[in-house]
């Protein structure tokens, strides 16, 4: 392999806590609470605003907060919901029920809104924000041990020196360039799911609509979407549209066509996906314009700056969450995080009959009762092996069908708030990520708004011992040993 030498050599900033890499809604919460609990925060960020899919990718709704009994979603994630409603940037469909109490209802918003949201209460916690700056690179002081990482923007390179990291990229960026084992779409599973590049239209109607089971999505698109593929209106007959969603007056918010065999690790096949998704909008708006009365006049404002990713990397951390763990509605001591949503594995080709066995999973088997939930335990967080890092958002360790559950927005900002506040305990207790004291954990994110239903608490972290030891004998073995 060819190596070159830099022209100048990297200049080094000190005096944080802690960095984050991404500013999407796990970085978000984590860099929040983290500044909160008085550490001194560095979130790198390679757009120009935080929020990342909900706003950058124009993934403009948020999933199931509630389970029809209870919010679920507590914490720095309830207080941006709520903070949206009163501050008018929800659209006037939306009533708190929906996202305090109702079973599996989605909550649209304006994007512009959740940013301002964000940079206020980023600013609010004394967070160093640094916008259009991407982390390139790191430093490995001993194994699990990450001494600083390097970044890059306007003014060049720059190693920053931390006592901890917190990876929120999405893609496991950062802790895959440390070493820690990820699992990959398409090389650990089967298939990929794919992503979407979504768009925000204006020019609707809405007072013609009738709203399906998000209640914000025209209840006629299925059967139209039908007639528009017999036409001919799209160059691939893809029946699965999750749908234009009503995010203001005037404006929707289009969740549609999917860029199968996308590689999202790749950067040609991101770029291939680019091009490709803002074709594909520009069939979306003839389908809308066409086949819904209100939407003649509908207007392309923009595609999104940042693709929307479904699965790309994910880590494989102390404990990985499994489908197993799902379907028996398991519970942790040492949970961070519960929810609910059903498993949303989007097929990964547009065949039909994929698509309704989709369905069938989504709406059916997959899919939760009233009042029931699962627990997101701490090992998720922890890539395995490693003191000073954690993994928030839909980059932690879970099999691909639990991460087609916490994936979304409410999820990823609860695991970025626990993230956040772990990283905090460590450098307060001079203990590692995997030593820390899951008591203390629990009861602070509780102090701090997390709905943490768990009697019984335990101090030692729940691990996928088992799977750990499958996956790597000798590293299983030198740790158990050095627990017990
Ligand atoms: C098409 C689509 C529709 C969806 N629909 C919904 C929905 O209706 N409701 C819902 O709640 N969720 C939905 N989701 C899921 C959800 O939006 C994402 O999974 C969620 O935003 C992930 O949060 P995150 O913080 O892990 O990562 P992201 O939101 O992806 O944020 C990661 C951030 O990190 C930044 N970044 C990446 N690499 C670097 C680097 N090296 N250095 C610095 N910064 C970096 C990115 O720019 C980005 O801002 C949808 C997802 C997709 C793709």
């Amino acid at each position: 392999m060819k190596t070159y030498r830099l022209c100048r050599d990297l200049e080094v900033e000190e005096g944080y806590d802690l960095v984050i890499a991404g500013g999407g809604p796990a970085g978000c919460a984590a860099a929040i609470a983290a500044g909160r609990l008085g550490a001194r925060v560095l979130l790198a960020e390679a757009m120009g605003c935080l929020g990342g899919m909900g706003t950058s990718g124009l993934v403009s709704e948020f999933d199931p907060m509630a389970n029809g009994e209870v919010m679920l979603a507590g914490g720095i994630m309830r207080e941006i919901i709520e903070t949206m409603c009163t501050r008018g940037f929800l659209p006037d469909c939306s009533e708190p029920h929906r996202w305090r109490k109702d079973d599996h209802r989605y909550t649209p918003f304006q994007p512009e809104g959740l940013k301002l949201i964000l940079d206020e209460l980023v600013l609010g916690a004394n967070v160093a924000v640094r916008f259009f700056t991407r982390v390139i690179d790191a430093d490995m002081e001993n194994a699990g041990m990450v001494n600083g990482v390097i970044i890059h923007n306007i003014e060049g390179y720059k190693f920053i020196k931390a006592k901890t990291f917190i990876d929120a990229t999405g893609d496991a960026v950062l802790a895959n360039i440390c070493g820690a084992t990820c699992r990959e779409a398409g090389k650990d599973t089967p298939d990929i799911m794919p992503p979407t590049l979504c768009a925000l239209f204006g020019g609707i109607d809405w007072q013609y609509t009738r709203f399906i089971y998000k209640e914000c999505v025209p209840d006629t698109q299925s059967e139209n979407i039908a007639k528009a593929i017999e036409e001919g209106m799209f160059t691939q007959p893809d029946y699965h549209l999750p749908g234009m969603s009503k995010i203001d007056t005037n404006l929707g918010a289009l969740n549609g066509g999917h860029l199968y065999n996308t590689n999202a690790v790749n950067n040609a096949s991101l770029t291939k996906a680019m091009f490709w998704g803002r074709k594909i909008v520009r069939e979306y708006e003839v389908f809308y314009k066409k086949y819904f009365k209100g939407f003649e006049n509908l207007q392309l404002v923009s595609t999104a700056a940042l693709l929307g990713v479904r699965e790309s990397r994910r880590i494989l951390g102390e404990y990985e969450l499994d489908y197993e763990d799902f379907k028996a509605r398991r519970k942790f001591s040492d949970q961070i995080a519960v929810f609910a949503k059903a498993v949303d594995k989007h097929p990964a080709s547009c065949s039909i009959e994929e698509y309704k066995k989709h369905r069938e999973r989504f709406d059916k088997t997959d899919k939760y009762a009233v009042g029931e939930y699962y627990g997101i335990p701490y090992g998720v967080l922890v890539p395995r092996g490693f003191k000073n890092l954690w993994v928030a958002g839909r980059c932690v360790s879970a099999d691909v069908m639990v991460h087609a559950s916490l994936r979304v927005q409410p999820a990823c900002s609860m695991m970025g708030q626990a993230a956040g506040t772990a990283a905090v305990q460590s450098m307060e207790t001079d203990k590692t990520a995997g030593e820390l004291d899951m008591v203390q954990l629990v009861e602070t994110l509780r102090k701090n708004g997390a709905y943490l239903p768990q009697e019984h608490l335990n101090p030692a972290i729940t691990r996928s011992w088992k799977k750990l030891y499958q996956y790597d004998t000798a590293w299983f073995l030198k740790n158990t040993h050095e627990q017990h």
